[in-house]
């Protein structure tokens, strides 16, 4: 006989047929009803045992935790809360779980601890609907592109390039930290190293996806990045996943297109395609506002998400920004952590949550950052202090989306590096896409767990990655 999976048997139940039925225990109640879950939905299907005719030590096997198989008939429910269930005619317990050990038990558990038995944290309702709508979002990032005529590229992990400045790095050596070879200077003798330079784990495809995008037209990459900044945050990770993609002949306007499209379209395929995850994460995160005042709580998760798809991002200045921000209430009243002054300050999480929670209270894409905040590839404006730059800052989460148009004029790029001190002997690779047949182009990086974040309705992004990488964490 062949398993079937129970989202294959709710969605389709055939009353009186007989199924086989493999998974995990949720719950087991008066001796008699078995909840058991297979992964495939958040919903259990519940079996039915005659515990008279069945043995009393396998009885006493079914704990919550423990893997079964169940064969029986198919019937319709009596109890509320399901419309079929199961028989059992036999079962089998393929696997123990001692309820004295198993950490599990149907009751609440924190999301701390939860963090702390991250190896078993799948097998609970939360995790399982976060895993179905990674995978879901994962899915729909490539349908996106791919229905576009973009092209998916792999850009190094390990990188021989420092140049790209958006964070500390993860140096990647095999020189034996104990006993390093020297060189006549008495430094490290990087060309003992296995790449014979020095090389890190990579935190971003940007530069490289910019190469194929001048070949290719249209390109993104789904990849891993590191990022070795010490800011315990609950929205920085030190491994999380990047999606960028990179088009020639793009300005700043069809990128910020392109990026509202996207998003649109991720979360509408969330919508349409992890319903029942959602309904059970927004009841999640309807419980967890509750415990919050009232001015902290979230919109419902679904209104959230259907509000995002349904309206026009807003689009502003940076320096239509810092008004807004210099004349706002905080500000005035000194509430800010870092007040704003005047023109050419950095942003703070705090000023760009004011901006799309109070002010405007839709997703706003910011533009025109200052040239000394921003990167050295982005495109210079002709007042020559701004930069083609854009951020999208979403509610809740603050920056989403980072991206600009990029410098295509090789004499300005040179200067650029120049004032940013970077050798150029390091990016003449980089350099040579502007000598030979340089285009207008543009791109930008949306981080993958701060999307999760906001479709999940999760506040912390350890939550939304099956094994978060963060300061003073590498378990598992
Ligand atoms: P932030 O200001 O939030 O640190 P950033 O300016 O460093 O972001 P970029 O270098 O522009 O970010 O990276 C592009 C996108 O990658 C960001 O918009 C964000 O969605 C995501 N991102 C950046 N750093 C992290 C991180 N440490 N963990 C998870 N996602 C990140
Ligand atoms: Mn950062």
């Amino acid at each position: 006989m062949k398993r079937i999976r129970i989202s294959d048997l709710i969605s389709n139940p055939k009353i009186g047929s007989e199924v086989l039925v493999k998974g995990w225990v949720r719950t087991f109640r008066s001796n008699r009803f078995i909840a058991i879950n297979d992964g495939s939905t958040i919903n259990n299907i519940q079996a039915v045992v005659d515990f008279e005719k069945e043995d009393e030590n396998q009885l006493k096997r079914i704990t919550t935790g423990s893997s079964i198989a169940v064969i029986g008939e198919v019937v319709e429910s009596q109890g509320k809360g399901q419309s079929i269930e199961i028989v059992v005619k036999s079962f089998e317990i393929l696997g123990d779980a001692n309820p004295e050990e198993f950490p599990l038990q149907p009751k609440k558990h924190s999301l701390e601890f939860l963090r702390e038995i991250a190896h078993l944290r799948f097998r609970t309702n939360t995790f399982g609907a976060i895993s179905r709508v990674r995978h879901a979002m994962i899915f729909a990032v490539h349908k996106f592109f791919n229905d576009k005529g973009f092209y998916n590229v792999h850009t190094p992990i390990i990188t021989g390039s420092d140049a790209e400045g958006a964070g500390e790095m993860f140096r990647v050596t095999t020189l034996d930290l104990e006993n390093l070879p020297k060189n006549e200077q008495g430094k490290i003798d990087l060309k003992e190293d296995f790449f014979g330079k020095e090389t890190n784990l990579t935190v971003s495809g940007q530069l490289e996806a910019e190469l194929a995008a001048l070949a290719l037209g249209q390109v993104y990459t789904f990849g891993p990045t590191f990022r070795a900044e010490n800011s315990n945050t609950t929205r920085h990770l030190a491994e999380f996943w990047m999606i960028e993609p990179e088009v020639a002949f793009n300005d700043l306007n069809d990128n910020m297109d392109l990026a509202e499209e996207m998003l649109k379209y991720c979360i509408q395929y969330a919508l349409d395609n992890c319903w029942e995850d959602l309904v059970f994460l927004a009841s999640r995160l309807e419980e967890e506002d509750k415990s919050k005042p009232q001015d902290q709580r979230s919109l419902p998760l679904i209104e959230k998400l259907k509000f995002v798809v349904d309206n026009e991002f807003i689009r502003l200045t940076y320096t239509e920004a810092i008004e807004i921000l210099k004349r706002s209430k905080p500000n005035q009243k000194g509430q800010f952590k870092y007040p704003i002054n005047e023109w050419g300050a950095d942003l703070q999480s705090e000023h760009e949550r004011f901006l799309v929670e109070k002010e405007f209270k839709k997703p706003v894409i910011l533009t025109d950052y200052p040239a000394n905040i921003k990167a050295f590839y982005m495109r210079q404006n002709d007042d020559g202090k701004t930069v083609r730059a854009m951020d999208i800052l979403f509610p809740g989460i603050g920056e989403i989306v980072g991206g600009s148009q990029r410098e295509e004029r090789l004499d300005i790029l040179k200067e650029k590096i120049k004032t940013f001190n970077i050798p150029e002997e390091s990016v003449w690779w980089y350099l040579e896409t502007r000598k030979f047949g340089t285009v207008p182009h543009a791109g930008f990086g949306l981080g993958f767990e701060r999307l999760m974040l906001f479709v999940t309705g999760m506040t912390n992004i350890r939550d939304v990655i099956p094994f978060p990488r963060t300061p003073k964490n590498a378990e598992f």
